[in-house]
């Protein structure tokens, strides 16, 4: 190992923070100085959350959105995606079923979709608070009006995860069509945290165009930001988009990042990724042991599993949920963590207003 990577790692691991020099050098780490990183990310997330391992159960309820970001199979423009939506009710089933293996969160995901509306969303979430009192309620279902978020809030939602993807406002605009800006996308962070929810950001590691420049940007934002989760995850391309012919992110560079930044927020509910599980084998397992401590199986009913397409290739089993809980438990065990099926709220709450 370099002995400059062992002394950049120590002191980011002592200071939180290093000089965009130094995040370089980690952010494109390999072989021993990677596993070093890694390892260390490992630690840090043992110090603050032990060996659990959180579980949420995501129920993807619609895959309409009127949106067209340029990297997403759900994208208005993508006539090959075959549309679904959930009735509220069979959004309710899905969470009472995940509520009775023993989730205790529910993540209701969804493209931006007029035809599901807000106040379907709000008595949505007022009943599954009903139904399972204790469970924690994330929304994903991204840009809305303030007024919106706050109704969503008093119904009882309690996190909300919203990706701006990149930090940086000239990537951004190479990623999304002129009409999304990153400026009302932060601003729609910013108004979540004012509001009290857990808020998620997070962004794609090698999306198109992407510099290690714009992850540096990213990792900025994420320290002054200060989320209570954190999704980064590999691009993958879908072959129905104008990225159809861009190589996928690295799994070894996502895996570098999971690290430095558990290092950097060591309390952050940070997930093994869907996508990273899909671009590799051990994605998610590699994951865990670099600093992750969130996974979030999927809930959705089987038959609708394989049209939730954001990129080629996204893992999705015909398994009943039951089943898919079971083996993911067996891959949990086999990266040493064990599955804590409490509703795993950020550690540091009272902080990160
Ligand atoms: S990334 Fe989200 S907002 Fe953009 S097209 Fe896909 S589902 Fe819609």
């Amino acid at each position: 190992m370099k002995e400059n990577i062992k002394t950049l790692v120590d002191a980011l691991v002592a200071e939180r923070n290093l000089p965009d020099e130094g995040l370089r050098a980690l952010i494109e780490a390999e072989s021993e100085d990677a596993a070093y990183l890694r390892a260390r990310g490992g630690e840090v997330c043992e110090s603050v959350y032990g060996k659990a391992v959180y579980l949420r159960g995501l129920v993807e309820f619609t895959n309409y959105c009127k949106n067209d970001c340029f990297y997403c199979g759900l994208r208005r423009s993508n006539r090959e995606c075959e549309r679904y939506r959930l009735t509220e009710e069979e959004v309710l089933d899905c969470a009472i079923r995940g509520y009775e293996l023993g989730f205790r969160t529910v993540v209701l995901q969804g493209g931006e979709d007029g035809g599901f509306s807000d106040e379907s969303v709000v008595s949505v979430v007022r009943k599954i608070k009903e139904s399972c009192p204790d469970t924690a309620v994330t929304l994903s279902i991204g840009e809305r009006d303030a007024d919106k978020y706050q109704a969503f809030f008093d119904a009882g939602a309690d996190r909300y995860l919203l990706r701006e993807e990149t930090a940086s406002p000239e990537h951004y605009s190479k990623l999304h069509p002129p009409e999304l800006s990153l400026e009302r996308r932060l601003d729609c962070l910013y108004e979540l945290k004012r509001i009290g929810f857990q808020v998620g950001c997070g962004f794609m590691v090698g999306a198109p165009y992407q510099t290690t420049g714009d992850i540096i940007a990213d990792l900025r934002f994420m320290q002054k930001f200060k989320p209570h989760m954190l999704g980064i995850g590999p691009f993958i391309p879908h072959k129905s988009t104008p990225f159809r012919d861009f190589p996928a992110g690295s799994v070894e560079m996502t895996l570098n990042l999971l690290a430095i930044s558990r290092i950097m927020l060591p309390e952050v509910l940070l997930p093994a990724t869907t996508a990273l599980g899909t671009a590799s084998d051990r994605g998610r397992e590699d994951g865990l042991l670099a600093g992750a401590n969130v996974i979030m199986p999927n809930l959705s009913p089987a038959p609708v599993r394989s049209k939730y397409l954001l990129y080629d290739g996204k893992l999705c089993t015909g398994d009943e949920a039951a089943e898919s809980v079971r083996l993911m438990e067996r891959r949990i065990e086999s990266a040493g963590r064990y599955v804590d099926w409490g509703r795993g709220d950020f550690a540091g709450m009272g902080e990160n207003k």
